[in-house]
């Protein structure tokens, strides 16, 4: 069974042990073997990257430019392969997995562009005969801790913009997905980088995210992941006056109003409620219906539901594949059980799923009649699981829509042109999206949310930088 090593300032390394990968969809399939690393190989990758910093920070912006083009197009080159990976090591499906490698190369490629963009500012001093140059430069050595559920998407997202600003990267991918954490690993070791620049160091978060949040020769942290982690790097980055980005947790709203388009609604409702499993940050769980459209509405959703075929993640004509882990299924299979207790529903789906291949399969699970104060409506719960909340007009949607300790995406389904442009301006989340489901998004513009979703700087698009460069104020006597 091939093992497969972190790759510390241009080596491949092994660290104390290796864990096998399995799929999902199907637990007698091993996909390899990760080594697992520890907090030496964390201070060697930091050792690695602050010396590889005094060069890479100053280095050429074409040489930069080349090196992501050329990293974008291997990962466009090998989508279909990769996609395929990614299928089968996270478990969403195969064309769901081809999707995100696509736009894992277009994000390194549009990164390459931004890397010839950079641009600053020149003022007049208050003084004469002074001028003033406001600047960017990079931050230094940043740590990116990654989740499971996008493993080549959320990485670009932060290793592209980090290496184009010119800083040197520890790269902590989740566990449950080193299969691509490494595929990318190996085609940035081939893109004329220089060692040291990006180090690849897999293992626990415990361990080995543990030990690069307190590393002193650490700059900066960008994270992706649940609130409850992010929220004890944020203090442990405060302790040591690290510049920190937290992307976290949704709750996200999905409002549907009496004059939707109600196929429209059902469409995009499924969509962002189960596609995926369920498992995006962005995903609707909470459909807040008003109540001239609130029966029809659940009639049409459940009839949408027995068309939804779960299965095997590379098999031709899946929706919904496995859950990514037992532990997430036990975690989904008990919020059913709590929205069933406190008293909402359940109108469709729910179980988990026996099937010819033995994987973490669930029936997607729909609540109807539950109110918003309950568990399963102020929890983020990870998988295919949503309920719908019947509210009396917008306005009391739109309220509902707010009142949660998460703000990262919300979603109006309209024919109102007055309704859609209140409820922009007026949803407190991140991203609005108007008659399109609230997962799925734009690589080329800015990604995140408010309230326990986000913490700091957004991420992706021109508006990266804020988060990977450190602004410079020069004055100089003419
Ligand atoms: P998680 O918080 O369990 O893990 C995220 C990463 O942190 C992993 O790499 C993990 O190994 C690491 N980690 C764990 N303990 C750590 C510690 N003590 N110190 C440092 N690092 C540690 O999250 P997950 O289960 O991998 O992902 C699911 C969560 O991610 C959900 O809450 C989801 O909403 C969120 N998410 C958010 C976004 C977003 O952009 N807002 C995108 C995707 C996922």
């Amino acid at each position: 069974m091939t093992q497969h090593d972190n790759l510390i300032n241009g080596q491949w390394l092994a660290g104390n042990s290796y864990s096998p990968n399995l799929n999902p969809s199907n637990l007698a399939d091993v996909i390899g073997h990760y080594t697992q690393g520890d907090a030496v190989q964390v201070g060697e990758a930091v050792q690695a990257a602050r010396s590889a910093f005094v060069a890479w920070s100053v280095s050429g912006i074409q040489a930069r430019a080349d090196a992501l083009d050329k990293i974008g197009n291997e990962i466009l080159a090998r989508k279909e392969e990769l996609g395929s990976l990614l299928a089968r090591e996270e478990g969403k499906t195969r064309a769901e997995g081809v999707g995100e490698a696509a736009r894992a190369g277009n994000i390194f490629k549009f990164f390459a562009g931004e890397c010839l963009r950079l641009g600053g500012e020149t003022l007049p001093s208050v003084r004469p005969g002074i001028g003033v140059d406001i600047t960017r430069e990079p931050v230094g050595v940043v740590g990116l801790i990654t989740p499971w559920n996008f493993p080549l998407a959320i990485p670009a997202w932060k290793i592209a913009p980090a290496l184009a600003h010119g800083n040197c990267v520890v790269f902590k991918p989740a566990d449950l997905v080193p299969g691509c954490a490494w595929a990318l690993a190996d085609i940035i070791s081939r893109s004329g980088i220089p060692a040291g620049v990006f180090n690849l160091v897999m293992g626990r978060g415990s361990v080995i995210g543990d030990a690069l949040v307190n590393h002193p020769g650490i700059d900066a942290i960008s994270f992706t992941g649940s609130q409850g982690v992010g929220a004890r790097i944020a203090q442990a980055c405060a302790q040591s006056l690290k510049k920190v980005q937290l992307e976290m947790g949704g709750k996200n709203p999905q409002v549907v109003l009496d004059d939707a388009d109600l196929q429209t609604a059902v469409e995009l409702c499924v969509q962002s409620a189960f596609f995926s499993t369920g498992q995006r940050c962005t995903a609707s769980s909470r459909l807040i219906v008003t109540e001239g459209i609130y029966p029809k509405f659940i009639d049409a959703m459940k009839k949408r539901m027995t068309t939804l075929k779960v299965g095997d993640a590379l098999e031709a004509g899946i929706d919904i594949g496995p859950v990514s882990s037992q532990s997430q299924l036990e975690q989904d299979l008990s919020y059913v059980d709590i929205g069933k207790a406190e008293g909402a529903l359940l109108a469709a789906g729910g179980q988990r799923l026996k099937l010819a291949l033995d994987g973490f399969y669930m029936a997607p699970a729909l609540f109807s009649e539950s109110v918003a104060s309950m568990r399963i409506n102020r929890e983020e719960i990870f998988g295919p699981v949503a309920s719908v909340i019947q509210v009396r007009d917008y306005e009391e949607a739109l309220a509902t829509a707010n009142d949660t300790p998460f703000g990262l995406s919300a979603g109006i389904a309209t024919t109102s042109l007055k309704y859609a442009t209140h409820f922009k301006r007026h949803s407190q989340a991140g991203m609005v999206m108007v008659n399109l489901p609230t997962a799925g998004v734009d690589y080329h513009v800015p990604f995140g949310g408010r309230k326990a979703s986000s913490y700091g700087p957004r991420e992706q698009g021109r508006y990266a930088q804020e988060f990977f460069t450190t602004v410079k104020t020069a004055y100089t006597l003419a």
